[in-house]
């Protein structure tokens, strides 16, 4: 299938053209026909599948098909982050370009007053995060001639506690509407949401709860006190564009964007408690390569599509299978390659046992050369102190047993690199146009 197999509108086919989108991908195929039909929608999406496009084509043809209804507030939006928003908002503006539709994004941490502005201008889609909406709608803002409702990262909302918002929402908006609902999984709690809102909805599941299959896994066993100096090890053995490091807590995110600071790599770290504008600074300097290696936490970095994502390392391994999904989602996107690492201590062993069962495969357990497992923990600050070389010795690790079940011989998990005669190692070396789509 084509993108002008859908028969939209010639200033979005132009759009898509320049968007560089060669052909639609499978949730792109399984939902713009549907959507523009007016039907409800409920979808199961992995993430990096090319979602967005899939929900915001059909909003936009929807929004052109009526242009005497300009200006309206006509498409809302719901997602959980201020990032997600904004990726979201950039697509629209993207896929928008060459129609005179407008967006905004509505979330907190930075000022209302633009946002009541924007509001009061009109525009034709608004993308926001639940609590801000609802301090708005207390204002004055009407959601009255909304059509077209999109609940994006369903679960993660409810994960960080919106449904009650989420319900007030709903409230305001008209009974006669589309809504689409997009969720990783389907958790018992989504489905009272999903019968709540949605009618008799069409059902796409894309994958469920797999990652991309371009995307290779590989486990590093090792002691949690070497952890970053494993790290550094691997960032200097491994052919690394930009790399996401994810860590269980804030503070670690701060320490460890700390020590690769001073081992000389430009670093920054995102979470909840940075103001917005650090996020955003952030996020943009990472986005544009300055930033090399973010350093994060779940919440922070839940969607980000940063199309340069080489490596995903996992600090810390994630506290559930979902959880892996949509970290290592944030490589390997839109049929690029990707490789999560995820470090691994004895703790971790029934975690890693619910990530293979996720992945229906086994993870491949691998030690790094040259590195030394056997090193003591290091004193306070040595990272600052101790050259490189000095925390590494000679000796190699010859296995990994302790850590989750040890299975050296085991196979990859990543098919298509075996198909391509790939060793599944994660250093290989991209080329430049791949990385920089
Ligand atoms: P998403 O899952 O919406 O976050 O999208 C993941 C990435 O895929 C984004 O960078 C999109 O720009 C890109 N993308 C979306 N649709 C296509 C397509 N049909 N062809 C190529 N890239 C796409």
């Amino acid at each position: 299938m084509q993108f002008t197999d859908f028969a939209l509108d010639a200033r979005l086919q132009r759009a898509i053209e320049a968007s560089d989108y060669t052909t639609p991908t499978p949730i792109q195929v399984q939902t713009i026909p549907t959507a523009l039909t007016g039907q409800d929608i409920i979808g199961t999406a992995q993430t990096g599948t090319g979602k967005t496009a899939a929900f915001v084509l059909p909003i936009l043809q929807r929004l052109l098909m009526t242009p005497e209804k300009r200006g309206r507030t006509r498409a809302l939006i719901v997602t959980p982050t201020r990032e997600l928003a904004e990726q979201i908002n950039t697509t629209i503006r993207k896929l928008a370009q060459f129609t005179n539709l407008r967006s905004v994004t509505v979330y907190g941490g930075v000022g209302m007053v633009p946002q009541e502005r924007a509001l009061r201008a009109g525009v034709e889609i608004i993308v926001a995060c639940p609590g801000r909406l609802l301090d708005h709608i207390e204002r004055g803002a009407t959601l009255r001639n909304i059509e077209m409702l999109v609940l994006d990262e369903a679960d993660r909302m409810l994960d960080m506690g919106f449904l009650p918002s989420i319900r007030r929402i709903l409230t305001h908006l008209p009974r006669e509407r589309q809504t689409m609902l997009f969720s990783a999984t389907f958790a018992p709690e989504l489905h009272g949401l999903a019968a709540q809102t949605l009618r008799n909805p069409t059902r796409i599941d894309v994958g469920i709860g797999a990652p991309a299959k371009t995307i290779a896994h590989v486990l590093y066993p090792v002691p949690q006190h070497l952890k970053t100096s494993l790290v550094l090890t691997l960032l200097q053995e491994l052919d690394t564009n930009s790399v996401l490091v994810f860590t269980r807590t804030k503070h670690r995110a701060n320490r460890v964007a700390q020590q690769l600071e001073r081992a000389g790599y430009s670093v920054a770290a995102l979470h909840s408690n940075k103001s917005q504008n650090q996020r955003q600074l952030a996020l943009d300097g990472f986005r544009s390569g300055k930033v090399r290696i973010l350093v994060a936490t779940d919440i922070a970095a839940r969607g980000l599509d940063i199309a340069t994502v080489s490596h995903v390392i996992n600090y810390d391994i994630p506290e559930t299978a979902d959880t892996y999904v949509h970290r290592i989602g944030r490589t390997g996107r839109a049929e690029r390659d990707g490789d999560a690492l995820t470090l691994v201590t004895r703790e971790d062993a029934a975690t890693i046992r619910d990530i293979e069962r996720t992945l229906k495969a086994p993870i491949e357990r691998r030690t790094a050369a040259g590195f030394n497992y056997d090193a003591p923990a290091p004193v306070a600050n040595e990272f600052q102190r101790a050259p490189l070389s000095k925390q590494r010795g000679d000796q190699q690790r010859s296995s990994g047993r302790g850590y989750g079940e040890h299975r050296p011989q085991e196979r990859p998990t990543s098919p298509q690199r075996r198909a391509s005669g790939g060793n599944a190692a994660p250093t290989g070396r991209r080329t430049t146009s791949s990385a920089n789509r």
